[in-house]
């Protein structure tokens, strides 16, 4: 193999600043994996032109390329000023008016879209606006009015976003404006939608159920971004297929010093549930304006790909920065550093949870056997990509090649640490031949060797999901023509 490959995933934010011809050409080519359509911003036609763009050029490129749909959620936001912004001071009183006809804000007093606050907030409580950047604290509520204290001085502008330290606003996860944009995800034939604010399995399983009754079978995104969220955190990871640390808005909620401890203990409890994580929000932050990351973001996304992330993502770094295509090979490079500096061990804890699934059976056997026999990869012949998920979960330094004829299966794996998805088609073949063939087309494509030692696993019966039950000891011989080991 010429070039090592890179082990984690880059979902990238497709916006204003990846629309300029070449973009996307460009982004690929520097190795992004998914890509994620904020629907916060945006028409539902420029999703669509976005997503057609990436499929040209994946397809073009041969490439498997997921795509997310990013629900807005029920995001707080305080309403308009006359001017546009205000100047505040701290020590002065600023008054949060919550009723549908709120006057246009003025240094005293704004409108608030959310009208449960005054029910959900008492005296004493601190609210942050715009990402903590400004803050208040609550003296009284009087009818639908939130009478505050400014606490620090800065300037506040329309439609900043709203939270409480410490969470518990209990607005609902899914808006109708949600529901709106699932009926949007499904027709656009998205491989994952993520739900915002989520607070509970509830949650997430209601978006399931309305992404099914749209026709989508898309895979649900937990965001870890409020409160609620942590203290629900197992059912959450239980009842969806990935999780996303959604630093942003977590930070504002939690408290920022709370986030290392929390993304650690998120992204082990997604790994242990056999979940996919995402770890998200400023990781190359500095690149919106420069083409170089500082060395504080390189050590955070390192530490990420350390913490055993599935993937990494960008957002203003590539929806709306002046480096995109930069911003990605950063994180790349970043990725593959990391990765050639620190060593997974494989989790055998796995197995003393308690195996209840063949097909997970043998994905432990394999990673058993990658501990002990030198091998160059893991072919997972997989109908659904279930087997590539408990291989991935299990972590090795040796990479998974999962082959399946499904387009959908292929761009679900797209976020999977150590997948590599590529297609092949097994009708016809008997599990023996198709294993045989599969490696040979390995060979072929440069991924293996002559001389390369390689686990194959399958089902008896491959037309069957989650059927596996087989793993196979093959050689790669001269030409591509492929042996059963002997010999260790
Ligand atoms: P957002 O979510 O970018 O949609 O706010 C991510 C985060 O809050 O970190
Ligand atoms: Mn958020």
């Amino acid at each position: 193999m010429s070039q090592p490959l890179r082990r984690t995933k880059i979902l990238a934010t497709l916006g204003p600043a990846t629309d300029a011809p070449g973009v996307i050409d460009a982004l690929l080519a520097a190795g992004l994996n998914a890509v994620r359509l904020n629907f916060s911003h945006g028409t539902a036609e420029q999703h669509a032109q976005r997503i057609a763009a990436v499929r040209a050029v994946a397809s073009r490129t041969g490439r498997e390329i997921g795509v997310l749909a990013d629900l807005p959620g029920p995001k707080i936001r305080i309403e308009k000023f006359a001017e546009g912004k205000v100047l505040l001071k701290a020590g002065q009183a600023f008054a949060l008016v919550c009723r549908a006809d709120a006057p246009a804000g003025d240094a005293t007093q704004v409108g608030c879209s959310y009208l449960g606050l005054p029910r959900d907030v008492g005296p004493g409580d601190t609210l942050l606006l715009d990402d903590g950047l400004i803050s208040l604290r609550v003296e009284k509520v009087a009818g639908d009015v939130v009478h505050t204290e400014v606490m620090t001085d800065g300037a506040l502008s329309n439609r900043k976003g709203l939270n409480r330290l410490g969470g518990g606003l209990s607005l609902g996860a899914l808006t109708d404006e949600d529901r709106g944009h699932i009926a949007t995800a499904a027709k656009l034939g998205v491989d994952f939608i993520a739900v915002s604010f989520c607070r509970s399995a509830a949650d997430i399983e209601l978006a399931r159920e309305l992404a099914r009754a749209a026709g989508s079978d898309a895979q649900i995104v937990a965001k870890i971004e409020r409160a609620e969220a942590i203290e629900n955190l197992v059912e959450i990871v239980e009842a969806a297929e990935v999780i996303m640390v959604a630093r942003g808005d977590l930070g504002v909620e939690i408290g920022y010093a709370e986030l290392p401890g929390l993304q650690k203990k998120i992204i082990r409890e997604s790994v242990a549930r056999n979940r996919i994580v995402i770890t998200a929000t400023q990781m190359l932050q500095s690149m919106v304006d420069n083409p170089i990351p500082t060395r504080a973001e390189v050590l955070d996304v390192a530490n990420s790909v350390i913490d055993g992330t599935d993937t990494v993502m960008l957002s203003a770094e590539t929806a709306s920065g002046l480096y995109p295509v930069k911003s990605v090979e950063a994180m790349a490079s970043i990725c593959l550093g990391a990765e050639r500096q620190f060593r997974h061990d494989t989790d055998f804890e796995a197995a003393r949870r308690g195996l209840t699934r063949a097909d997970e059976a043998i994905a432990m056997a394999t990673m058993f056997l990658t501990e002990h026999i030198e091998l160059k990869g893991i072919v997972a012949l997989t109908e659904s990509g279930g087997t590539a998920r408990h291989l991935s979960r299990f972590r090795s330094q040796v990479p998974v090649f999962a082959l399946s004829r499904f387009d959908e299966a292929r761009r679900k794996m797209s976020l999977m640490r150590d997948v590599f998805p590529i297609h092949f088609d097994t009708r016809g073949l008997s599990p023996g031949v198709a294993a045989r063939s599969a490696a040979k087309q390995l060979h072929d494509l440069g991924l293996l060797d002559a001389g390369d030692r390689i686990i194959v696993t399958n089902g008896d019966s491959m037309e069957r999901r989650g059927a596996t039950n087989t793993l196979r000891l093959l050689e790669i011989g001269v030409g591509g023509h492929v042996e059963g080991l002997g010999e260790l």
